[in-house]
Formats: C-alpha cells, structure tokens, sequence
C-alpha cells in the first residue's frame, strides 16, 4: 500500500437502527464484525489484542462515544452469538424480553411456551461520517 499524505482521515460513526437496547447493541456489533472481516466476538477480540492488525486499523476510523460502548459491554454475552458470513443475528421477544440467535426471519416466539410475542430482529448499524469540525472537537476532548 502506498504512504499516505497526513491528509485529515475520513471518521464515522455507528448508528443503530433497532429499538431495544440488547439490538442496538447487536446492530453496531455485526457491522464491526463485516468492517473488520471477522466472523464473531472472539475472532475480533484476538484481532483487535494485536493493535497492528488489519481488523484494528479498518476499525480506527471509527469513533464511539461512552454510551454505545457501555451498550456493548453490557450485551457482550448475548452478542457473542452473533456470526458475520453467513449473519446470525439477535431477535428479542417484546413480550418476555428473552434474547436468542436466528439465522433466518422470526415470526413468532417460540421461546416461551404460549408466548403471544414477535420477536423483533437486530439489523445493522449505518454508517455515518462525522464531519470534520465535529471530529476535532472528539479528539480534542479525548
Ligand atoms: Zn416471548
């Protein structure tokens, strides 16, 4: 790869797009899993240990701020379900609030025996850049 001028790097950051908290959580974990090429939570925490690894630097461009990374840790067990290629995503029960891993579509609960529940599913987090002003203003703070 070519050197790069100290040209101001592009920042973004993650936006999720689910309502509960558990898939919001889900929403930035899976687009950091499809950012950085890594299939689980495992995968990433062995690529992100190494701060030179490929994973580490697509990720570095990517700024969070102390509540989505307090949403994370909070949900670190019920994302460690969640698998990149082919997506296992994370579908919650609005009714009795149980988390698990599906592959496919939910319609109904079936967690609960009788559960009158549809159970909502994680998406994915967009990405947003952070105009430049603002970003300065992060590491300023940082
Ligand atoms: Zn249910």
């Amino acid at each position: 790869m070519a050197t790069r001028r100290r040209a101001q790097k592009k920042h973004y950051r993650l936006e999720p797009v689910s309502e509960s908290d558990v898939l919001r959580a889900a929403d930035m974990a899976i687009q950091i899993l499809r950012i950085t090429g890594t299939q689980d939570l495992d995968e990433l925490g062995r690529a992100l240990s190494e701060p030179e690894s490929a994973a580490a630097s697509k990720l570095s461009i990517f700024v969070f701020d102390s509540e989505q990374l307090t949403l994370l840790s909070n949900h670190a067990k019920d994302l460690r379900l969640l698998r990149n290629k082919p997506t296992v995503a994370l579908s919650e029960c609005p009714v009795c609030h149980l988390v698990s891993a599906v592959a496919g579509s939910v319609t109904k609960c079936n967690l609960t025996n009788g559960c009158p529940g549809k159970p909502a599913k994680s998406s994915v987090a967009k990405r947003v850049e952070i105009p430049l002003n603002i970003l300065a203003e992060h590491q300023s703070a940082a």
